[in-house]
């Protein structure tokens, strides 16, 4: 593992000795250690580096670690971050108010070095356990692809940085045409086959792009960089590439999906994640009314269309 993968592991403690005890202490262990001499270069560096531990001093002037971890932990930037006091202010009531504030442990000083590394080695499993599990969550178990919850929170994201870098962004939204009779007549493990093949042609796009399953036989493709007309020839490309594949064991059958596309500039205004999805949405619903098997771009007043 490269320098760069290792876990971050932050002090935030106002005595030197300290810092030196653990960068001496610590440095065979298989971590980068960031170190801040007070409150203020903490939050910051907690904030641009985003480690996975921070080992907390509770007496550190201006601001202590009570009032640390509490603005740590009300910031959805580094509330997932987890906190270690390792502080010689170790009565019971510190003891309780740090873990009530949300600290993972309490290590007193002078704490023994091996029971140190041995707490901060459980605080990193633990870490790495629901990056996992998070990781885990946000995925689809039968098409691979992000699922509606990783949808929500990626369009925010991408919606953000179209804002900030002035650039296109766009959405396809689509859904299989007659999917429950494709259940109906061929059985559900042949709709989930369905499912499955639909997806790998969502996700064999461009390496930036972002193939969800919201849901049921709905699907939403989030395109960056990428304006409504790129973004139609896209949604076009993948339509035809589902229209044509071959389904073996069922010759002659052929299966379709109708798309709807917007993007940022084009959708409802105020522009937004949720005014983009509705938008596209909206075009979906257009290519349904208008025949199924067709991409319908999202327009204010009158509505494109190919086939
Ligand atoms: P339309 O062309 O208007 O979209 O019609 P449709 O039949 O595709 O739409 P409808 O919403 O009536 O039916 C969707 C079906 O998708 C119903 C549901 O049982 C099925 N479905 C949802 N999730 C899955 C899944 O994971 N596997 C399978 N096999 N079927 C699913
Ligand atoms: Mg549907
Ligand atoms: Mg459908």
């Amino acid at each position: 593992m490269s320098e760069k993968n290792l876990p971050k592991v932050l002090i935030v403690d106002d005595s030197e000795l300290i810092h030196r005890l653990l960068q001496m202490r610590l440095q065979n262990e298989r971590i980068q250690l960031l170190s801040a001499r007070s409150s203020t270069e903490g939050l910051l560096m907690a904030h641009e580096l985003k480690p996975e531990v921070i080992l907390l001093d509770i007496d550190l002037p201006k601001m202590d670690g009570f009032e640390f971890i509490t603005r740590l932990k009300s910031d959805p930037q580094t509330q997932e971050i987890a906190v270690v006091f390792v502080s010689s202010a170790n009565e019971t009531a510190n003891r309780v108010r740090g873990l009530d504030l949300g600290a993972v442990d309490f290590i007193a000083k002078p704490f023994d070095i091996i029971e140190l590394k041995a707490r901060l080695r459980s605080a990193l499993r633990n870490q790495r356990y629901i990056r996992v599990l998070e990781q885990k969550a946000q995925i689809d178990a039968l098409s691979g692809l992000g699922n509606k919850s990783y949808f929500d929170k990626r369009i925010e994201i991408e919606v953000g940085g179209s804002d900030r870098h002035a650039q296109p962004l766009s959405l396809v939204y689509c859904d299989i045409d007659h999917f429950k009779s494709i259940n109906d007549r061929y059985g559900h493990l042949f709709g989930d086959l369905v499912i499955e093949e639909f997806s790998k042609i969502l996700s064999g796009g461009r390496l930036t792009d972002i193939a969800c399953r919201w849901g049921g036989e709905e699907f939403a493709v989030i395109l960056p960089q990428t304006t409504m007309e790129e973004a139609f020839r896209v949604a076009e490309k993948y339509r035809k590439q589902l229209n044509d594949l071959v389904w073996p064991e069922h010759p002659g059958l052929v299966i379709t999906s109708s798309f709807g596309v917007c993007d940022i500039n084009g959708c409802e205004s105020p522009p937004n994640s949720k005014n983009l999805f509705k938008s596209a949405e909206n075009a979906l619903y257009k290519a349904k009314e208008n025949g199924r098997n067709r991409v319908e771009f999202f327009q204010k007043k009158t509505q494109l269309s190919t086939k």
